[in-house]
């Protein structure tokens, strides 16, 4: 068993830690917050500069094919410094790279990867639905029918990641409307946002505001059918393989915010002071720290070891699901602490842990929600679904 990291992930590491303290200083992600509803244009060009984009494209379509570990020790840096950006880079890598890596055509993924290997182009995921997010199936309704060469897609899409700045969203949607299993009856195409009869509103949302979600409508949407990605009908069993690794990437931002509280934590339990002495002298702020490190190291094992699995062809589909609702359970009891040890200034805007506070809740019911992570993991171990 080898817990370290090679010399080229050591690498990725030290060159994204000196890009983002330069790029992505504190001031600068305060801002963010405050300003932009997604991730700066000026530091997308720059990571695709530094290769972050490429990583995620394998060598043939113009990519560096970096493995999972390798991604997600460079996710794990990133998140540190801004869950957003992480969420906002994270879609366009999750959904555009893989997806279309895994299930596009050799024509779509000429046209596509090397554009979004050097950052040209942006993704997002169009799934959830204004009925619910949890019962995907129960609740959609979003279709395309079939017209001579294209389908024409009607219907709305809620809670989009980043859908006003994406150039694709990859849509599910029924296609077989007659076919009572909803399950075979889906399929998903890459619908670009130009196109007519589309419309996209941003949601004003709690946290993670330089990462927009947003409201889509689709109305009388033309696509060719060539847009398809993946099989007819049989889109969502085809989706579940980007949905695994999604939860990983979840699980490591949630990870770099729970870091991020931890060091903000520390340093500031050592400056503050009470009754003449540090507050970190005492007890119970010393608790705080060391139950919060102990189940960051915790989160950061079970993530690593789902990156590992994946890389080396192991079934993760349950380990995935555990580390998405572990690591942000950590992440959101230690913003919660933080909140605590910070009091007073923690509450006030100057201070970056109502940030991370309200960062960490969105982590926790999306992609997946913690009671839905826990049907599926309880399920796997051969208990009844209990729904
Ligand atoms: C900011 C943000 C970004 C998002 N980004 C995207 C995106 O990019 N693409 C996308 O497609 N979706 C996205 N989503 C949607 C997200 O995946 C859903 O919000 C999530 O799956 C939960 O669905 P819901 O909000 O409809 O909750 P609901 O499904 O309405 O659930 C409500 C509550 O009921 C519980 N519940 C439901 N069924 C069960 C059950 N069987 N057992 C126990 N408890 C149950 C849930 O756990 C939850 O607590 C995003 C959402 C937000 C808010």
């Amino acid at each position: 068993m080898d817990f370290a990291f090679t010399p080229e992930q050591e690498l990725v590491r030290s060159s994204l830690e000196e890009f983002c303290a330069r790029e992505m200083p504190r001031e600068k992600v305060r801002e963010w917050d405050e300003t932009v509803d997604f991730v700066p244009e000026e530091l997308w060009k720059k990571m695709a500069e530094l290769g972050f984009f490429a990583f995620s494209v394998p060598a043939e379509y113009g990519g560096e094919g970096a493995d999972m570990v390798t991604a997600m020790a460079a996710f794990e840096v990133l998140s540190k410094y801004s869950t957003a950006v992480a969420l906002g880079v994270g879609a366009t890598v999750g959904f555009g790279a893989r997806t279309v890596n895994e299930l596009g055509t050799e024509e779509q993924k000429r046209d596509i990867l090397p554009r979004l290997a050097r950052g040209e182009v942006k993704f997002s995921l169009g799934l959830t639905e204004p009925a619910g997010g949890t019962d995907i199936l129960g609740a959609i309704s979003t279709y395309a029918v079939r017209d001579g060469d294209d389908y024409v897609i009607n219907g709305q899409k809620i809670y989009i990641t980043g859908a006003h700045k994406a150039d694709y969203i990859s849509t599910m949607v029924i296609t077989d409307r007659e076919n009572p299993k909803r399950s075979r009856a889906l399929s998903t195409f890459l619908v670009p946002t130009d196109l007519e009869g589309l419309e996209i509103r941003t949601i004003p949302k709690v946290g993670c505001h330089a990462c927009a979600a947003c409201e889509v409508f689709y109305q009388d949407v033309r696509v060719p059918a060539s847009s398809l990605v993946g099989t007819l009908n049989n889109g969502w069993y085809e989706m579940l393989s980007t949905l695994n690794p999604e939860r990983i990437g979840v699980a490591m931002i949630s990870l770099g915010l729970a870091e991020a509280v931890f060091e903000d934590c520390l340093a500031y339990a050592k400056e503050r002071r009470a009754f003449g002495k540090p507050i970190g002298q005492f007890m119970a702020i010393q608790h705080y720290l060391a139950n919060m490190a102990t189940e960051i190291e915790l989160a950061r094992n079970l993530v690593y070891k789902c990156a590992w699995l994946c890389d080396n062809g192991f079934p993760y589909h349950v380990e995935a699901s555990m580390a998405k609702m572990y690591a942000s359970d950590v992440a959101l009891r230690a913003a919660t602490t933080g909140m605590e040890i910070f009091a007073g200034y923690g509450y006030t805007m100057e201070c970056d842990m109502q940030r991370y506070w309200r960062d960490s809740q969105q982590m926790v019911f999306s992609p997946i929600s913690q009671e839905m992570s826990r049907n599926f993991i309880a399920q796997c171990f051969g208990l009844p679904k209990s729904f």
